[in-house]
């Protein structure tokens, strides 16, 4: 298969699991997986299928986070804050939507791997940060848009305070690791306006570090 027939092939796929957005696909045509999954796997890039990544983690299915990003609604002149960085993937789309992004994961390996493949794209509106993302990035708050791809409980209070009124955040919750939601979270005048918008499956959201 050729390199245009496989990108055919990875959009069909996508479009076919209800990602429709104009936008968001051909932020995702701009994307090269395969610069984001390392190894043996590098191969299986362009299937629609979860990868694994260092530190025991993964990077998300492509529909899933072609989904997630639909359902973020990025305008281009959006700071948006992705708490769970993993391979770097998601963010490097998010990159190509909003005038402004930071990514922080708990995994220091995974943020210096990533900022080296921002650098070999020459990604410059994105900045990874090694962190406890469930403390959200008070530094560059408050934000447009806030994905989550780690599941937590409830979303985290802080990341809600750091919603800008108008603001949209997407995340994953859930009790146990097999049953949980994705939920979109929309900030008003008032208060918070909960939707739930599918079932997925995330690892979870640690507190804390991690120790590698
Ligand atoms: N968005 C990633 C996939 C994320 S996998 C991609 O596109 O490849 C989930 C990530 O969330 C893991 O890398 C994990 O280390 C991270 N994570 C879990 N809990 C976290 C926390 N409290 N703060 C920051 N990152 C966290």
């Amino acid at each position: 298969m050729t390199l245009a027939e496989r990108q055919m092939q990875f959009l069909f796929a996508l479009r076919s699991k209800g990602v429709t957005d104009g936008r968001v696909l051909t932020a995702m045509e701009k994307t090269d997986r395969a610069m984001f999954v390392k190894g043996h796997f590098a191969d299986r890039a362009y299937e629609d299928m979860p990868l694994p990544i260092a530190c025991g983690q993964t990077i998300s299915q492509p529909s899933v986070v072609g989904l997630m990003t639909q359902a973020l609604q990025v305008n281009p002149r959006d700071k948006v804050l992705e708490v769970g960085t993993g391979s770097g993937y998601q963010a490097a789309i998010l990159s190509h939507l909003a005038r402004r992004v930071y990514t922080v994961d708990r995994h220091k390996p995974l943020i210096d791997d990533a900022r080296a493949t921002f650098q070999a794209l020459d990604i410059t509106n994105l900045t990874a940060f090694t962190a406890d993302g469930s403390h959200g990035l008070p530094e560059q708050a408050p934000f447009d848009r806030i994905l989550v791809t780690a599941a937590a409980e409830d979303p985290p209070g802080p990341l809600l305070a750091q919603l800008k009124v108008g603001g949209i955040m997407v995340l994953p919750v859930g009790q146990s690791d097999s049953v949980q939601s994705l939920i979109r979270v929309t900030r008003n005048d008032t208060g918070f306006e909960y939707e739930e918008l599918r079932p997925v499956r995330f690892v979870p959201l640690l507190e804390g570090l991690g120790k590698d």
